[in-house]
């Protein structure tokens, strides 16, 4: 099997799986729990929190568990909106995950003002137009800092002197530029900021919100006093400790493994412009996740490709996990300015830590072949675009 869509999750490292099973073989405990099999779990939880904070340069204690990146968001938002009920406007990209967009559709049908900045033609965000948008009445701006679709990294530092001039907070989903790209807090400038574990080879069902001390958020979920009572629940705590040590394995090998990931993408990305006519290479050319690959293959349905590498068992994507198997175009690829055709041609080829180089000589072997083939059936004139 040769697996490229590590965007859309990735493959549980086996150093995560180990720690994790042992974890559960060995302790049940409640880390609420005051006698020793709790505190022990209370205290495999802090390692794990310091871990993930030493790796986005917070402290410990900003860091709060979530059950998913898609949670993250929606606390961030709701969270910091509810904060400031006197205020009613929101701030966000034209591009964000659903995470973001499905939030802010549900905050304007609650009556509040949302503002979607535009992006151009690689998805980066108008930063004028952000100026412009400011009011006394913002509560919150969030802008992602890659793009899952097309791995564009926004400005995020720009977006953080510009909210900072009219005091506005900024939250930012690193989600998918977590562990691709250095994500430092302090060096972002950001207010909040949103991570989760199956996108950097650690378990599904657990993400984390970090929040810089002294921001103003009110809890999405009530109950009781775990993750300093503003995200109750009993703790998902072999999530976090998987979480943890998929944390700790980035910091040790992460820099390694962005290297040869972006050395693999480049080889992929260069053997397919030289042996595929009418392509177009969608996302910014340098301020990009190199690892992620968005291609237009003109006067193709991508769903044709698709289908046709996975009985190859290669497997990549049409772009967003959510958005796939609906009749609608990608609302990323429409904000770039594609035309629906040539955004329904398009295909997401995303690498991770465990592609090789021969899935690399593999997938230009096979590909060229395939699209030549769709080609040749496909009702779409190609030399219309
Ligand atoms: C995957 C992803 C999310 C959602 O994270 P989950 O943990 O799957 O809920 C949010 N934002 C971006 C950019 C993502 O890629």
């Amino acid at each position: 099997m040769i697996y490229m869509d590590n965007n859309a999750t990735t493959p549980i490292d086996p150093k995560v799986c180990e720690k994790m099973s042992q974890f559960l073989k060995e302790y049940f405990g409640n880390p609420s729990s005051l006698y020793p099999i709790g505190r022990k779990v209370k205290e495999i939880i802090t390692e794990a929190r310091e871990i993930i904070a030493k790796a986005l340069g917070a402290k410990r204690t900003e860091i709060i568990f979530t059950g998913s990146g898609t949670e993250a968001d929606n606390f961030s938002i709701r969270g910091v909106l509810d904060a400031y009920p006197e205020k009613n406007e929101f701030i966000t990209s034209a591009i964000e995950h659903p995470a973001v967009i499905e939030t802010a559709i549900y905050l304007e049908k609650k009556g509040m003002k949302v503002i979607y900045i535009p992006v151009d033609q690689h998805g980066i965000i108008d930063l004028d137009f952000l100026k412009d948008s400011i009011t006394p009445q913002t509560a919150l701006i969030s802008i992602m800092h890659a793009n899952n679709e097309l791995g564009t990294i926004q400005p995020i530092e720009t977006v953080v002197k510009i909210a900072k001039e009219k005091e506005v907070l900024v939250h930012t989903d690193a989600v998918q530029s977590f562990g691709k790209i250095n994500v430092n807090v302090d060096k972002l400038g950001v207010d909040l900021l949103s991570i989760s574990a199956h996108k950097i080879y650690g378990p599904k069902g657990i993400g984390a919100l970090y929040i810089r001390k002294g921001t103003n958020i009110l809890p999405l979920i009530y109950g009781g006093h775990q993750e300093r009572q503003i995200r109750a629940g009993t703790e998902n705590t072999a999530g976090i400790v998987g979480f943890g040590e998929a944390v700790q394995i980035l910091l040790e090998r992460g820099e390694r493994d962005k290297k040869r990931i972006e050395k693999l993408a480049d080889r992929l990305k260069k053997g397919i412009e030289e042996k595929i006519p009418k392509l177009k290479f969608n996302g910014h050319e340098k301020n990009r996740i190199k690892g992620t690959l968005n291609i237009s293959f003109l006067g193709l349905e991508a769903e044709a490709i698709l289908l046709a590498l996975a009985t190859k068992e290669i497997y990549v994507s049409t772009g967003s996990a959510c958005s796939e198997g609906s009749e609608e175009t990608s609302h990323v690829l429409s904000a770039i300015g594609l035309k629906p055709d040539v955004a329904r041609s398009s295909i997401r080829m995303s690498l991770g830590r465990f592609n090789l180089e021969e899935d690399i000589d593999i997938v230009l072997c096979e590909l060229p072949e395939m699209v030549e083939k769709l080609r040749e059936i496909s009702a779409l004139d190609v030399d219309e675009y």
